[in-house]
């Protein structure tokens, strides 16, 4: 078995967000990392015709940056959200809070600005060499050959490499080529519904057209809209619609049809998306897929991480988070292993059932955002949820602070989410108001379900 040795050259296919961060990882490690990546250096050439596009980063993503010393920079760069803004059909405008109090938020980041900066930080390390235009067509792991295509020159070439790290994404190259060995799998459920993004751009003077630190939804049951506010002022707004059926991507096919059903679903909306119907045919409708794959590698000699390996839909806000979590799992696989095959073999033992387990809590949140966040229900059921964080800190945890604010296994925060959420549930029967809830009650559920649970893991 070919043994970890530090003067090795690791070759990374793709540098997106997991595989800029991982090669900072690889660098420090003493490794010579070299990435290969399809596309045009955004750094110097503008893609996606300039849009500004956001995610959401919580405690996992910056756990990871904090390793690499990024996490106060990228924060710098990011924009707080304590909670859902409900934008419902008529009435009110409601803050649906995240977590126990303000210092439990998610924030908004450019995917751009982030991207960039890893790639440059990577770059600055003197290990790491990215090499952009560079599609990986081909992997022939028992000869560790990985057929390159140079895109400016249309010609393919060979490169030899000890160890590849598919860093690919969802549609992974690597994974496809593993796929063809025996003993491997893999599933790509697709979502049926697409997406598509529009800009509210900032008002005058740079300022913020709507509340700044939401993440704002427009929860209309089987499609929704929403938003996250960007440094400049803007929000990027994102809109989920089945590709097919009555109110659907194939049935809004002309710019009346489009403003009329903005107007009628998200009024509110309408006068902050001056460029509504420009935007909505001329960006691309996004398509969703959950990807689910073993056993991730190939001996020591290939591995797939990130979107390559465990692809999510985006209703958590995990995939990114995910994938960075993904690179300090690695990190310390490899100190703690004299082999890749080692590393990776208990890489895939620690990570495969929680990226299955935020795989399912995310096609879940589809549900919760769309349809739940719009009920009185649920709203109570949020508001009894937060008394109990505050109430029992360190007993009582709900699911989305476990995934969002805590570091806890993926699969953790599922099951003892689904143990939370049901004390929440029994708690909220029959009540109207927070204040009516039975703490003595509350104590005792959370004492006979969730500690004794949360002991044993
Ligand atoms: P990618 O970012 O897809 O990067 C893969 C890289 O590999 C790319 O640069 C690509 O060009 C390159 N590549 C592909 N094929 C080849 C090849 N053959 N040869 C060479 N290079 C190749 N996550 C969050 O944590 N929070 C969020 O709020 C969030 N919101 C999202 C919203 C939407 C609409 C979507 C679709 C996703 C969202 N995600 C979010 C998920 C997040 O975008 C992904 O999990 C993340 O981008 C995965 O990073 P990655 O590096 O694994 O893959």
């Amino acid at each position: 078995m070919p043994a970890i040795d530090p003067t090795q050259t690791v070759t990374l296919a793709g540098a997106g967000l997991v595989g800029s961060l991982l090669a900072m990882f690889l660098a420090r490690r003493g490794f010579q990392v070299e990435v290969l990546e399809r596309r045009a250096d955004m750094r110097k050439e503008q893609g996606s015709a300039g849009r500004s596009i956001n995610l959401a980063i919580s405690a996992r993503g910056l756990h990871a940056l904090r390793q690499v010393g990024l996490e106060q920079e990228a924060l710098r760069h990011a924009i707080p959200m304590q909670g859902r803004m409900i934008h419902p059909l008529s009435g009110e405008l409601s803050l649906q809070p995240y977590g126990k109090d303000d210092s439990q938020h998610i924030n908004s980041i450019s995917r751009a600005w982030l991207n960039k900066s890893l790639m440059t930080h990577a770059e600055e390390t003197g290990r790491v060499a990215i090499r952009f235009k560079q599609r990986i067509q081909h992997a022939d792991f028992d000869t560790g050959t990985l057929t390159v295509l140079d895109e400016p020159s249309g010609t393919s070439r060979e490169v030899r490499t000890a160890v590849l790290l598919g860093t690919d994404g969802s549609g992974s190259a690597v994974r496809q080529e593993m796929m063809r060995l025996p003993g491997y799998h893999s599933t790509q459920e697709p979502l049926g519904h697409g997406y598509k993004e529009l800009t509210i751009p900032a008002g005058q003077g740079g300022t913020f057209r709507m509340e700044k630190n939401a993440l704002h939804i427009w929860p209309r049951g089987a499609f929704m809209l929403i938003a996250l506010p960007n440094e400049d002022g803007s929000f990027t707004c994102t809109l989920f619609l089945p590709f097919e059926g009555p109110v659907s991507f194939a049935s809004l096919d002309s710019p009346g049809k489009v403003q009329a059903f903005f107007e009628e679903q998200f009024p509110d909306a309408v006068p902050l998306l001056p460029e509504l119907t420009q935007d909505f045919f001329h960006n691309p409708t996004g398509t969703m897929v959950t990807v689910k794959s073993a056993p991730w590698h190939v001996g020591g000699r290939a591995l797939v991480l990130g979107d390559a390996a465990h692809a999510i839909v985006p209703f958590f806000g995990q995939g990114m988070n995910c994938g960075f979590e993904d690179c300090v799992e690695l990190d310390a696989c490899l100190k703690r292993h004299r082999t890749w095959e080692d590393a990776f073999e208990e890489f895939f033992g620690l990570r495969k059932t929680n990226a299955d387990a935020i795989a399912d809590m995310a096609v879940e949140n589809f549900t919760e955002m769309s349809s739940s966040t719009a009920s009185a229900r649920f709203l109570l059921e949020k508001q009894v949820e937060k008394a109990l964080l505050n109430a029992f800190p360190g007993q009582f945890l709900s699911r989305y602070s476990l995934v969002s604010f805590s570091r806890a296994p993926y699969r953790l925060a599922y099951e003892a989410g689904t143990r939370a959420g049901g004390i929440v549930s029994e708690l909220a029967e029959g009540l109207s108001r927070v204040e009516d809830v039975d703490m003595e009650r509350a104590a005792r559920l959370i004492q006979e379900r969730l500690v004794p649970f949360m002991k044993e893991h």
